[in-house]
């Protein structure tokens, strides 16, 4: 099955076919390593694992980079100030965001480059662009891409430059979108900042020559599809695309990929605001990787997605549904328990459904349709089970349908509770453990061992008919988090 994906470039819906016939090449801008992540940029990574999986699902291996910005104004102001060297400084963000992204079962790139060792292809970049006069030096010594040089500049952004002053210069990374201005390819150092050597004097890349140096040394030239919120559209990805067009002379990327932005409470995420949420403070209070994982991918890449607690809250109840339905189906494939036979009807709504899993995130990655399509045929399977009409063939049918779901959404096996521990054990460390819940703190103290033996009393304690006391211990239990679930004279357990 071919994706059919929305381009930023073309501004229409294409097919998204590896141009060297077998394996799609892909580029995604990472993160800048100075904090921690925030469910934004999550958001925007899920979305590109999203695509990576569904690639892989209908078949087409990918080759997935994203690099790492370890050296750009902010991490130099904010090691400087902090008396680090910048990797001293950057190392422990980046360890940081590649345990958030495990957490949130995001697949990990195929390959990860660094800015800071990828110096001397920008240096090189950078020289190309200079031999064909469209890189100049000022005389701080920093250089500069001109935009004059390159007539198609804007074709990403869609914006009109026309009447561009040539020689305007903007020093900053990110700058205003209404604005086109020759921007520094390389920054000459300011008195003692940090900086390297080279043949183009001293100094440091801009951030929009790391990613065409990174990508086109990993990529080749031409490469399939390139990837990023989309904030990044203008001037990161414009600058992106100029400087790397202007010194092949080839396309740089085929498809540009851009994912809408999260809004939280339908606000923009902003430490002013007083909504800015990371990972780890949602795991501190207490909220499941799997659900803000299914929460975020939820609303396709394409649509804003309004973050609430309320949502986070009904997401990972409708995880739980899909869990219990799945266990459901295996317990009765293991005790063979199919009395009435095949269900046909119950059958050819299956087969449907996958059919529209697939077909919805073929068609420009609709996650909400895709999931809906799963959501709907497990509400008609367990009123089917209830009914006893549920037959062998139809369970082992969902249960290839809820795999294949997974491959995607990643949502059923996450190891929740390992990763609240793990983020507790983490904010123990930064003294910020005051900030969990009681009750998440109280079920911290409770092995899965010593849960089980719990519940082992308590069974004895109702054998025995003391009734008191088994009531007792389930309330001690649910009062350290952890829910008892009686089902047919089978007690099961979960944590809340
Ligand atoms: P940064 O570390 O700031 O370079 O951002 C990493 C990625 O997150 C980039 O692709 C950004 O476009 C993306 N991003 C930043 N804020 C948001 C947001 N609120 N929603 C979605 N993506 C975002
Ligand atoms: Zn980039």
């Amino acid at each position: 099955m071919t994706i059919r994906l929305f381009n930023t470039l073309s501004g229409q819906m294409e097919p998204l076919v590896p141009i060297d016939g077998t394996t799609l090449r892909m580029y995604a801008c990472g993160p800048t390593v100075y904090d921690y992540g925030h469910i934004g940029n999550f958001r925007t990574f899920l979305q590109v694992d999203v695509l990576r999986r569904a690639l892989e699902l209908f078949g087409t291996p990918v080759r997935h980079v994203m690099n790492i910005t370890d050296v750009d104004d902010k991490i130099i102001r904010n090691a400087s100030l902090a008396g680090l060297h910048i990797q001293d400084y950057t190392r422990r963000f980046e360890e940081a965001f590649f345990e958030d992204l495990n957490a949130l079962a995001v697949k990990r790139p195929t390959e990860v480059p660094h800015a800071t060792g990828h110096i001397a292809e920008m240096v090189a970049l950078v020289e190309r662009l200079a031999a064909g006069k469209l890189a100049y030096q000022t005389e701080d010594g920093s250089w500069y891409f001109r935009i004059a040089g390159d007539p198609d500049y804007g074709r990403l952004s869609k914006r009109d430059f026309a009447g561009m002053t040539d020689g305007a210069r903007v020093e900053l990374d990110e700058y205003d979108k209404d604005s086109a201005r020759d921007f520094a390819l390389w920054k000459a150092p300011k008195l003692g900042e940090y900086h390297w050597t080279s043949a183009l004097g001293p100094g440091r890349p801009g951030w929009h020559l790391e990613c065409s140096a990174m990508a086109m040394r990993y990529l080749g030239d031409t490469f399939d599809l390139h990837a990023g919120g989309e904030d990044l559209i203008f001037p990161h990805h414009e600058n992106e695309i100029a400087q790397s067009e202007c010194a092949t002379g080839a396309v740089f990327a085929r498809h540009w990929f851009h994912v809408r932005f999260l809004l939280v409470e339908g606000k923009k995420m902003s430490k002013s605001e007083g909504n800015f949420l990371t990972l780890r403070d949602l795991l501190l209070r207490g909220y499941k990787a799997s659900a803000i994982r299914s929460l975020l991918i939820s609303v396709p890449y394409g649509q804003q997605l309004n973050f609430t607690f309320e949502g986070l809250v009904a997401e990972a109840a409708a995880l739980e549904r899909l869990r219990a339905f799945r266990t459901r189906v295996e317990r009765h494939l293991a005790q063979n328990a199919f009395g009435q036979g095949e269900n046909d009807a119950l059958q050819a709504s299956v087969e449907q459904h996958a059919a529209s899993f697939d077909a919805a995130l073929a068609h420009d990655l609709n996650t909400a349709a895709a999931r809906a399509a799963v959501f709907e045929v497990v509400r008609l399977a367990n009123t089917a089970a209830d009914a006893g009409r549920l037959g062998r063939e139809n369970a082992t049918s969902l249960l290839a349908l809820l795999e294949r779901f997974d491959r995607v959404f990643a949502v059923l096996t996450t190891d929740d509770a390992a990763i609240t521990e793990a983020a507790l054990g983490w904010a123990e460390c930064e003294g910020r453990l005051h900030e969990a819940p009681a009750a998440l703190l109280l079920q911290r103290t409770l092995t899965d061992a010593q849960i089980e033996a719990e519940v082992e009393q308590r069974d004895a304690a109702r054998r025995a008919r003391n009734f008191a006391r088994a009531d007792a211990i389930r309330d001690a239990l649910a009062a350290k988090g952890v829910v008892l679930e009686d089902s047919k004279g089978e007690v099961r357990w979960r944590r809340r």
